[in-house]
């Protein structure tokens, strides 16, 4: 059995359903299917979470929101509308929508991610329906049902063991389609609450491990996941295949076809993935598996650059000989309630690397403030753009000599590196450059491996 999930954009209109449901009756095996909210149809376009996270404002609002649930509504009624549904199959998804304001909710985080929560649900419906219309065997089965259970805050979940034993007792027959909708599950007090934005993916591995599926096929709009980001380089390789921890290395610094934490279920459940396009299904796409009897083919699986980071510069004399120096500047940071990414050190300097988009000025500011004061080093500086490179690749373990492969070309290119990790992952070397370098640098380094 496969579990198998369509992306936004794999389900924006009439006739991505029809490609989605041609995808899903072609194959036997593919018996779970996990659906996202309606994509953007055209560039310009608005989600449906997004509409749905302008609702849960406007109610908050205390706001007429009549305009925004007819705008939603839309979205599946032009759906169903290329289906030639009747109606009144519509009702209980417009009567759904229309009565989230009416419920409890325990405080507006929560009202928020139940509103968010429903560009799924209501996909999962309809598509649920309109498979019964087309003569198919299907149930739509809400994360209650199955016992999708969340931990966490209530729109950046987490799921829990216990969702592993209700799904080991979750039973269906033989013929039929389940349609869930992804994104969400419920808290232990019975609430809604969301995984991180792009979550359906996470919901769609927790099913592929909870109920033993063959592989988890993830469909989205794009063929393959590349080498590089296409945007950046110039038809870039696809990835056949690749492991699960080279993923890990890659969506860490910006890889986004998959999101990072569905790899966990899947590495857990020992589930390969297949990420494929909705558009053009015949494509093998890119298949992401275990670690164990991999073979890599290349040195280098792929090359990225995440922008999103600053880092914290410390020098000070001595500062190998001073017990307790780090234990006291990560005081700081828990204290305000920010992790950090990275920390290579040297003899007297130390480069705290953090996410750039969990700081505000003022934070910096103050813990630096701090830092000065209690630790008083020779110099303190805050890097703001900085930016991590990773090139990542099973088939550089064991290898010598690939570090000068990478920084040659940054060398060339007058690119400055100011610090390199090779750290514990012997499949991956991170590079940190200035922002405006990082393009550049992803370029000069993926010509250097991919250029035959
Ligand atoms: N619809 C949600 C979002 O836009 C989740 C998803 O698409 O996976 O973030």
């Amino acid at each position: 059995m496969k579990v198998v999930k369509f992306g936004g954009s794999s389900l924006a209109n009439g006739e991505a359903f029809q490609n989605a449901i041609n995808i899903i009756t072609s194959d036997p095996q593919r018996r779970v299917i996990v659906t996202s909210a309606p994509g953007k149809r055209f560039a310009d376009d608005i989600k449906v979470t997004d509409l749905l996270i302008k609702y849960a404002q406007t109610v908050i609002a205390g706001q007429n929101p009549q305009e925004i649930v007819e705008q939603i509504l839309n979205r599946y009624q032009e759906i169903a509308a290329y289906f030639g549904l009747p109606a009144d199959k519509l009702i209980p998804l417009a009567e759904r929508l229309e009565g989230l304001p009416n419920h409890t909710y325990p405080n507006d985080n929560y009202l928020l991610a139940a509103f968010k929560a429903h560009g799924e649900r209501l996909n999962a419906q309809l598509m649920a329906i309109l498979l019964q219309h087309l003569g198919y065997e299907a149930r739509f089965v809400t994360p209650s049902e199955a016992g999708i259970i969340v931990t966490g805050t209530p729109n950046n979940a987490n799921v829990i063991p216990e969702t592993y034993a209700n799904l080991s007792h979750f039973t269906f027959n033989e013929n039929e389609l389940l349609i869930f909708p992804g994104f969400y599950g419920l808290t232990l007090a019975g609430h809604i609450a969301t995984f991180s934005r792009g979550g359906s993916d996470i919901t769609g591995a927790i099913l592929a491990r909870g109920l033993h599926a063959s592989t988890y096929e993830n469909f989205t709009d794009v063929d393959a996941i590349y080498s590089a980001n296409p945007q950046i380089v110039d038809h870039p390789q696809p990835i056949t295949t690749m492991t699960y921890r080279e993923m890990r290395e890659l969506s860490y610094a910006g890889f986004s076809v998959f999101h990072d934490e569905a790899l966990i279920p899947a590495i857990q459940g020992n589930i390969p993935i297949n990420v494929r396009n909705t558009n053009d299904p015949e494509k093998p796409g890119t298949m992401i598996v275990p670690d164990k009897d991999f073979q890599p083919s290349d040195i280098v699986t792929g090359v990225v650059s995440g922008k999103h980071f600053a880092a914290l510069y410390l020098h000070k004399y001595l500062l190998n000989k001073q017990a307790g120096f780090t234990l006291r500047i990560l005081e700081i940071l828990a204290k305000h309630n920010v992790s950090y990414e990275h920390m290579p050190s040297g003899i007297d300097d130390i480069t705290i690397i953090l996410d750039r988009n969990a700081i505000n000025d003022q934070l910096i500011d103050t813990i630096c403030n701090e830092i000065q004061e209690e630790i008083n080093p020779d110099r303190l500086e805050w890097i703001d753009n900085y930016a991590i490179t990773m090139v990542v690749g099973e088939g550089m373990r064991n290898r010598t000599g690939v570090i000068d492969d990478i920084l040659m070309p940054l060398a060339e290119k007058h690119i400055a590196v100011p610090m390199i990790n090779q750290g514990a992952s012997r499949i991956a070397i991170m590079i940190g450059t200035y922002n405006e370098d990082a393009d550049e640098a992803v370029r000069a380094i993926y010509h250097r491996f991919f250029a035959n």
